[in-house]
This record gives C-alpha cells, sequence and structure tokens, in this order.
C-alpha cells in the first residue's frame, strides 16, 4: 500500500508550482526552486509522515494537511526564508507559497485517486471520497470543496498544465523584463 500513498500525496505537483512560477517576481531575492518546493511542503511531509506510519492515505491527514499545522508550517517557512535570504519580501512570499498548497488542495480535494488507472488516465467514481483536510487534529472537522470528486482526470490534468503553463508565461515575462533592464543599465 505504500506505493498508493506516495501517488495519492504526489498529485497535483504542476497546480502547485504553477503559483511558485507565478509568485517568482514578487520575491526577486528567493529562487524559484525554493518557491517551488515550498508549495509542495505538505505533500512532502504527508510521504514522510505516512513512511513513519504517523499519517495514512485516505485518511485526515492532520499534520501535513490541517489548515492549523499549514499555517504553523507556513509561519515556519517564512522565518526560515526571511532569515536565509534576509529579506521580508522573500520570507512573506516562502510563507504564502506553504499556505498556497492548502487553498488548492482545499478547492480540489479530495482526489478519487485511489481508483485512478494509470493506463487509461481514467479515476472512476465508485465512491466518492471523504475530504482529508483536518482544520485542527484528528477528530476535527475535515474541509475540502471536492472539485477533483466532480471533473474528470483528464479535465483535472488539463486544468493543472493550464495553470502551469500561465504560470510559466507569467515567469517568463519576468526572466525578459529583468534581461531587457540589464541591458538598459550596461
Ligand atoms: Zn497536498
Amino acid at each position: 500500500m505504500r506505493s498508493k500513498k506516495i501517488k495519492e500525496a504526489g498529485l497535483g505537483p504542476f497546480g502547485h508550482c504553477a503559483v511558485a512560477l507565478a509568485a517568482k517576481p514578487a520575491a526577486p531575492k528567493a529562487p524559484l526552486g525554493v518557491l517551488c518546493l515550498a508549495t509542495e511542503i505538505p505533500d512532502i511531509l504527508a510521504v514522510a509522515l505516512g513512511y513513519a506510519g504517523i499519517e495514512r492515505a485516505g485518511a485526515p491527514l492532520p499534520w501535513s494537511h490541517g489548515l492549523f499545522m499549514s499555517a504553523v508550517w507556513s509561519v515556519a517557512g517564512a522565518l526560515l526564508a526571511g532569515r536565509l535570504y534576509r529579506d521580508f519580501r522573500a520570507g512573506v512570499v516562502v510563507g504564502l507559497m506553504v499556505l498556497s498548497h492548502w487553498v488548492l488542495d482545499f478547492i480540489s480535494h479530495p482526489i478519487p485517486f485511489s481508483t485512478f488507472s494509470w493506463r487509461t488516465w481514467r479515476w472512476s467514481y465508485g465512491h466518492l471520497l471523504p475530504s482529508d483536510l483536518p482544520l485542527f487534529f484528528a477528530g476535527s472537522p475535515t474541509v475540502g470543496l471536492g472539485l477533483y470528486n466532480s471533473i474528470s482526470a483528464i479535465q483535472a490534468s488539463i486544468l493543472e498544465l493550464g495553470m502551469f503553463a500561465v504560470g510559466l508565461t507569467v515567469y517568463t515575462r519576468y526572466v525578459l523584463r529583468k534581461g531587457a533592464a540589464r541591458l538598459e543599465s550596461s
């Protein structure tokens, strides 16, 4: 069951990284890779905590994906990045990247990934999954708008790749603008 755990936590890196691409112009001092990593922190934690036996796929994920702990990880990330890059903006944006993961998961989760077929790129709706995003800790209410419970796997993939394309456009324009400014000043 371990492989399933990883897949479930790992879906959606394109959607999450799209946010990092779009946010890069707001944080010139934070590397893009760090911003992208920040958006994936909850999923990385979910995989690690899954191996440690603390969280389980298909069940609520309070430590990695709870709203309260997401806010804690976000503040921790903000403080760390702010110190590391000696830049207030970089800290704020990194913190927001961590929190953005929860917001996107709130909209999309639960993901009917347990019934997903890699071969046909489809998930089937034999049963709708309950949400895996608790507000606080074990036993607290779980939330999620469940977008991925109501669209197909193909639609979800198109949506995420579309988000990624928008993010990439924003980022590319930023890089080109920066290059042009450098040319002008030299
Ligand atoms: Zn997630």
